[in-house]
């Protein structure tokens, strides 16, 4: 039996990852964690028995503790829950379901404690990858994403992700992006955009944030950033592609302009399903590809109007903590967005102006990274009367 954590279990990666779980056998769930769905929290808990459930919130926890007593499982609570759950001795296995930079040290713990990572929370490596990555070498961490393309780019190098003459092999990555609800749409057309708009991806059902960050092409940016680390690569040989069926789920171009694709429709269960099983394939009952169904198509994305995947670029050519600034102004701007405290266009305006009026520090430890997404949310908040 393979142990599973699954660090934000009521979210959308992490329902679809107990899903897939209870789909198959040898697996079972060590320790779960929830930061406001507590009624969600607590079937997952009457359904699998997990030993564990991390609640971060004091108060929700208590209220929590007294929901299961009835049951075995034992409730933590506390930011360093989350950590404790990521780095249990018996764990095998951790899902890093968690949204946004909360998920970074949590995932970090798993990395420190050499466990196989099934990598979803994307912020993780776009802030700190430097330091994840050369802290999985040391403790043999085995980092497998979860995120589609990621996991597709994976699959087309197969195994060879680590071995050091392939450099010269790989010619680029071509990351794509379904284009998000508002494709084709002129800045004029996006100044009015609401968060119902946004909300409304054409071929992915996700959690809001990431709803949103697809509507701006923000995600995609994101995207760039954590492809550079997860696969050591340079920003020049990470191209994006807009390809509005979401089959092919990214490419790899190789020296001899061998273009290797994975396919298959859009669902996050075979990505779960890969990272849990990694490298053996199991069987997936349902969401056969039929490939007479749809043609496939590619473009170049528009980057003018959607800016925040040029500021992703350029936030990661710089290096140093501008990435996280890029990161929290993001996760700042979106949350006022969603509560309808500003408009579309202004999530990659403050962005930029965040970005512009930062301090890069090089080389940044933990405490660093932390205090520019701090400091990056701060001057969200700040500067709010700039952009309105
Ligand atoms: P979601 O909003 O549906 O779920 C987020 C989870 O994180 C919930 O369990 C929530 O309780 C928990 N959480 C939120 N804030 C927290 C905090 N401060 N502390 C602790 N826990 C907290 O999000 P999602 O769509 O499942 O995305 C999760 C991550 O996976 C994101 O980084 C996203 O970019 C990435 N991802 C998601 C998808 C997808 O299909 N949903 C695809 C690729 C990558
Ligand atoms: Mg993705």
């Amino acid at each position: 039996m393979k142990k599973v954590v699954i660090l934000g279990s009521t979210g959308s990666i992490g329902t679809q990852s107990l899903e897939v779980i209870s789909e198959k056998s040898g697996f079972l769930v060590l320790a779960i964690s929830g930061n406001s769905n507590i009624e969600l929290l607590e079937k997952q808990v009457r359904e699998f028995n997990p030993k564990f459930v991390a609640v971060p919130n004091e108060e929700k926890a208590k209220e929590f503790k007294i929901k299961i007593k009835d049951t075995e499982t034992q409730v933590l609570s506390g930011k360093e829950s989350l950590e404790y759950i990521a780095s249990l001795p018996d764990a095998d296995i951790v899902i890093t379901g968690i949204v946004g930079i909360a998920g970074l040290l949590p995932t970090l713990a798993a990395v420190k404690a050499g466990k196989r990572i099934g990598l979803a929370n994307k912020e993780t490596l776009v802030t700190a990858g430097d330091i994840v990555m050369s802290t999985a070498q040391k403790t043999g961490a085995e980092i497998i994403p979860v995120d589609s393309e990621h996991s597709a780019i994976f699959q087309c190098m197969a195994a060879r992700v680590n071995d050091k003459d392939y450099d010269s092999e790989l010619k680029r990555i071509l990351l794509t992006a379904s284009g998000g609800p508002f494709f084709g749409k002129t800045k004029d057309e996006l100044r009015n955009m609401k968060a119902a708009d946004a909300l409304r991806h054409p071929n992915w059902s996700m959690g809001a944030k990431i709803t949103v960050d697809s509507a701006t092409l923000m995600n995609k940016g994101l995207e760039v950033l954590e492809a550079k680390h997860l696969f050591s690569v340079p920003l020049s040989k990470v191209d994006v592609l807009v390809h509005r069926q979401s089959i092919v789920h990214s490419m790899v171009e190789f020296a001899d302009n061998a273009v290797i694709a994975q396919m298959g429709v859009p669902d996050m269960k075979l990505p779960i399903q890969y990272a849990l099983t990694y490298p053996e394939r199991l069987s997936m009952c349902d969401n056969a590809l039929d490939l007479t169904k749809t043609p496939l198509t590619f473009e170049y994305a528009d980057t003018d109007t959607f800016r925040c995947l040029s500021l992703a670029y350029a936030a990661g050519e710089t290096g140093g903590t501008l990435p996280t600034v890029l990161n929290g102004a993001n996760e700042a701007a979106v949350a006022l967005f969603l509560e309808g405290k500003i408009g579309f266009l202004d999530i990659g305006n403050i962005v930029e102006m965040a970005m512009d009026d930062h301090k890069v520090i090089k080389n940044p430890q933990i405490q660093d990274i932390l205090s520019a997404d701090l400091w990056a949310r701060e001057y969200v908040m700040a500067n709010l009367h700039k952009i309105q």
